[in-house]
């Protein structure tokens, strides 16, 4: 198909005019940018009519599609009410509702919310708070952070201080903050014969060391609960969040459970944590909370830490703002996320697309180049095995050629489409995969 005048025009003044994100400008000498001209459901279109797939969710922040009809509505209406004010000094009804509505999808038990404008932004928050919380306790001596290795915590310079991936981290390193990193969970590294569970456990003793030597000093774990995301989808047995919650507990650490990308429903249960049957101190959500619409996040806390804050003292209270805190249209569209969820049993509904999906997937988990096949909820990734080191970018340009947008991590290919994907497009999704792998 010959590329329109309206497309090439598109790219030409994105590429003089727009600095895009985790990329080299240069390589796109090569590579086009794809214009979207508009949306819908699970697909992308450019002004040509040519469609793509978006098997990523537009990383990982679509839920129910794009042009979602009940979000939209919501949209429109908050859009004649009230589209932004500012959060301190006062409230709305967006704000308020999302908050009650989120603090009882925790059973109450963190039922206060701060918001913030991204993921990086929510990480921020919870590390500062659980700093602040230790100070206004009596324990200002604990200010460092643990994580885990290959974990991914956000790119501004706090969030990337604990932050383990090697591409975002090393070129910045002069200018963060030391963190520790315990070995990671990742049931890819369990030895012969052992189980993903019992891996875990031994993961666990790691951290378990750390906090024996170090728990005085320091102020909070940091998770990604069940998936690492950026590292490779690394996928970890629950047993992990169990023995980190309780090592936490014995030493008085704070469990930070970045959610940011496994919450709204992404691994199976609304939240990745609730599989432990653990309550995180501080939890960290963004990315799907507007089903993929608007910047938001929030970080949610238990009452105790809170009126750890409560105060006639203005700097024992948390001091953090940003100017779109809480904005009305953003809230009002997560409220409208949540309806969805309420109203369709979306988390049944779910279980039912990805067990079709894993069926669909079958000859890919058994094709001799793949590895790991593996699955959590929506979630499915694999590594394709002698593979050189663009194969990512190869893969993503000969997935494009076959309408799919996906974008391996190394060798690593992920499936993370919207929910609403049909049983049509699980089979397209699936056999232009397999094809691509084949070839
Ligand atoms: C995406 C992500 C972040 C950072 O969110 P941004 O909105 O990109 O700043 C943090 N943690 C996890 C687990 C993520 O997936």
């Amino acid at each position: 198909m010959q590329t329109s005048t309206r497309n090439r025009l598109l790219l030409t003044r994105s590429l003089a005019a727009v600095w895009h994100p985790c990329t080299q400008m240069k390589q796109h000498e090569q590579l086009p940018l794809i214009p979207v001209a508009r949306a819908a459901g699970c697909w992308l279109y450019d002004f040509d009519g040519r469609r793509y797939f978006d098997a990523v969710s537009s990383w990982w922040v679509n839920l129910f599609g794009h042009g979602n009809a009940h979000i939209n509505a919501a949209l429109r209406d908050q859009l004649d009410t009230l589209e932004h004010a500012m959060l301190a000094g006062f409230t709305h009804e967006p704000v308020v509702e999302l908050s009650e509505r989120l603090s009882a999808l925790t059973g109450g038990k963190l039922g206060h919310c701060f918001y913030g404008s991204d993921g990086a932004s929510a990480t921020e928050i919870a590390l500062k708070m659980s700093f602040h919380y230790w100070r206004n306790t009596g324990r200002p001596a604990k200010t460092n952070f643990v994580s885990l290795a290959g974990s991914y915590h956000g790119e501004t310079l706090g969030a990337l201080s604990i932050t383990d991936v090697a591409l975002f981290k090393d070129t910045y390193a002069p200018l963060l903050r030391a963190s520790t990193q315990v070995q990671s969970p990742d049931w890819r590294l369990a030895e012969a014969g052992e189980s993903p569970a019992d891996y875990a456990r031994r993961a666990a003793q790691a951290l378990q060391r750390h906090l024996e030597q170090h728990h005085a000093t320091t102020a909070a774990l940091i998770v990604e609960p069940l998936v690492q995301g950026a590292t490779g989808m690394a996928m970890y047995d629950a047993a992990y969040l169990r023995e980190a919650r309780a090592l936490c507990d014995r030493h008085q650490v704070h469990l930070i459970a970045d959610e940011i990308m496994t919450g709204f429903g992404r691994t199976g249960t609304f939240f990745a944590h609730e599989q432990a049957g653990i309550v995180p101190d501080f939890l960290c959500l963004s990315k799907g909370i507007t089903g993929g619409y608007l910047p938001l996040s929030v970080v949610m806390t238990r009452d105790d830490i809170y009126q750890a804050f409560y105060d006639d003292s203005v700097t024992r209270g948390f001091l953090h703002s940003h100017s779109y805190t809480g904005n009305a249209l953003a809230c009002r569209a997560a409220v409208a996320t949540l309806e969805i969820f309420e109203q369709n049993q979306i988390l049944t509904k779910n279980r039912q697309t990805a067990a079709a999906l894993t069926c669909a997937a079958e000859g890919i988990a058994r094709h001799p180049r793949v590895s790991h096949f593996r699955n959590s909820g929506m979630i499915w990734a694999f590594e394709v095995d002698g593979s050189d080191a663009s194969f990512a970018r190869d893969f993503h340009q000969r997935a494009l050629d076959k309408e799919l947008l996906l974008r391996p991590i190394g060798n690593t290919v992920y499936f993370m489409p919207p929910y609403v994907i049909n049983d049509e497009e699980i089979a397209l999704l699936t056999a232009r995969t397999l094809a691509l792998i084949d070839a």
